[in-house]
């Protein structure tokens, strides 16, 4: 028998049980990991303390997971179920995530410390249209017929790969579950996935409704556990197929490595980002304010994409940054329990990337860069930082070369255009970047010479399901969302078939 965590929440917002099945999921049923005492403890990050202890798995648990996975792909799901059926099946899946929006989000909240109004309005409503989007394209997956000569005709497949290990990290635990998901099963791929060992719960919520879903025994496979134990088995494991990771550019060069290392699996890659925020001197000023605050300080700055090197003219630099300042103002009065109605930044999502975000402001001290306001914790419990603005900063300082993945804008002036751009694309990474002008024939020479996989003009993180996402450079391989993730979960097999041509 596995455990079962269940706690009453009597907050402003939330009112009710969560609960949760501790165990891994498995063909179909939660069972303890081989060896049974392995458990993670996951942490309150708005109070430091321990919720509860969830099982973690090892490389052999992996391995049932994968016989499972290859038993259902054979029998039960892949191409031998129509695209009808499994778009059926994911809207089903859908509409339960759907039903348990308010209790999926207070997990989302309890685990990550995101507001719960955000977690209720934007994540699981995301995670559910996402399932909804990718339900929709499963009888949609077409080849094509392709003219050769006369004597044949040839035509192709897209099939899927069979069994696909999935990484994710913790910082949209839901939506990011979804994402991987929801394409590989609307394409016919049977998952193994792995949550991040700092955000179970989401994943383990959501594996409860599987079944209900009518998603077969194996067709999904949930092994919480850590990176170098059940991540590193997944990039490894002979009979996946195919790898696809979300998380740190570190992480995701020794998944290439042991896909490389073990059967050359397909890696898409969803990483990290030092994205940049340009701000011309033309652009409406108020708005550009209200976005740049917006696109390094939501999620307290724990977003891939996050416009971490804000970029101002210099005939608007003071006015900018003084307005930004009070932005951050505003936002530091917004920072509380989660729960509260109106909290707006909650903590950092562990003790251990609040150390990491504080080294980095230590760095920028260090390296003579200035504190211009926060660059502290907030209260005397949990993991919050206070929204942070560094100027003064050089281009090799480690705050405008490095993540540092929290509440932290490092501001720089620029004179022209051109300097703009060689400023912003003078990094390893290329996730996002965005620029503000009103000038329309600037902002499409500008936004085309950016390298990243995703722009954004007059806005940020405006990230829609439809739209491809993804990174240039050392920021990914591959793109999700949109149709265009149906590419990276199938393999395209080409059929020439011969009308008559003799030998
Ligand atoms: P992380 O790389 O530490 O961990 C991500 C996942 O990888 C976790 O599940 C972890 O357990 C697993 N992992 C760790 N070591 C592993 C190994 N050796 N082999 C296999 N798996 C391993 O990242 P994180 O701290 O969870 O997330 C933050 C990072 O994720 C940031 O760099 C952020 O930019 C990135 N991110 C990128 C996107 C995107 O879409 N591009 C989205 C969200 C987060």
């Amino acid at each position: 028998m596995t455990d079962v965590f269940k706690l009453d929440l009597d907050t402003p917002t939330y009112k009710g049980t969560v609960s949760v099945n501790t165990g891994l999921f498995i063909d179909g049923k939660f069972v303890n990991p081989v060896k049974d005492d392995s458990k993670i403890e996951v942490v309150n990050p708005a109070t430091g303390k321990v919720i509860t202890s969830i099982s973690a798995g090892s490389e052999k648990d992996v391995d049932i997971a994968v016989q499972a996975a290859l038993k259902a792909y054979k029998t039960s799901w892949g191409l031998k179920v129509p695209g009808t059926e499994r778009g059926r099946i994911l809207n089903k899946l859908a509409d339960l995530i759907e039903k348990n929006t308010d209790e999926i989000a207070a997990l989302e909240s309890l685990n990550v410390g995101k507001p719960y109004l955000v977690s209720k309005h934007m994540d699981i409503p995301n995670t559910v249209s996402t399932f909804r989007y990718y339900a929709g394209w499963a009888d949609k997956i077409q080849g094509k017929t392709i003219e050769t000569n006369e004597s044949k005709f040839a035509y192709t497949r897209h099939e899927p790969y069979g069994v696909v290990g999935q990484i994710i990290p913790w910082n949209f635990s839901a939506s990011s579950l979804a994402i991987k998901l929801a394409p590989a099963l609307a394409t016919g791929n049977v998952c193994v996935l792995k949550p991040s060992e700092v955000s179970p719960l989401t994943a383990q919520k959501i594996a409860g409704l599987l079944n209900e879903a009518g998603i077969p025994p194996g067709v999904v496979n949930i092994i919480n556990g850590y990176g170098n134990t059940v991540g590193a088995a997944i990039s490894s494991h002979l009979k996946i197929a195919k790898v696809a990771f979300t998380g740190s550019t570190l992480t995701g060069r020794k998944i290439q490595e042991a896909s490389a290392k073990s059967n050359l699996k397909v890696v898409t890659l969803e990483l990290g980002g030092k994205s940049p925020n340009i701000i011309f001197e033309d652009a409406d000023f108020e708005q550009a304010v209200k976005w740049a605050a917006m696109g390094i300080y939501f999620n307290s700055g724990q977003v891939c994409t996050a416009g971490s090197r804000i970029f101002v003219q210099e005939s608007i630099y003071d006015k900018f940054v003084n307005a930004l300042r009070q932005a951050a103002e505003t936002r530091t009065t917004q920072i509380g329990d989660p729960f509260d109605q109106a909290t707006q930044h909650g903590p950092q999502v562990s003790q251990i990337q609040f150390d990491r975000i504080m080294h980095y402001i230590d760095s920028a001290k260090n390296d003579g860069a200035n504190i211009l306001i926060g660059g502290d914790r907030h209260g005397n419990e949990g993991f919050f930082i206070q929204p942070t603005i560094v100027t003064d900063c050089k281009p090799d300082m480690k705050i405008v070369r490095e993540e540092v993945f929290g509440p932290v804008a490092a501001v720089i002036k620029f004179k022209t255009e051109e300097e703009a751009i060689e400023m912003a694309n003078d990094t390893s990474y290329g996730l996002a970047a965005a620029v503000f002008t009103e000038n329309n024939s600037r902002a499409i020479r500008v936004v085309h010479a950016l390298e990243a996989g995703n722009t954004f003009v007059n806005c940020y993180n405006a990230i829609d399901i439809n739209v491809p996402f993804g990174g240039y450079k050392q920021s990914g391989i591959g793109r999700e969302l949109g149709e265009y993730a149906l590419d990276t979960y199938t393999q395209v097999k080409a059929v020439h078939v011969n009308l008559g041509l003799k030998l």
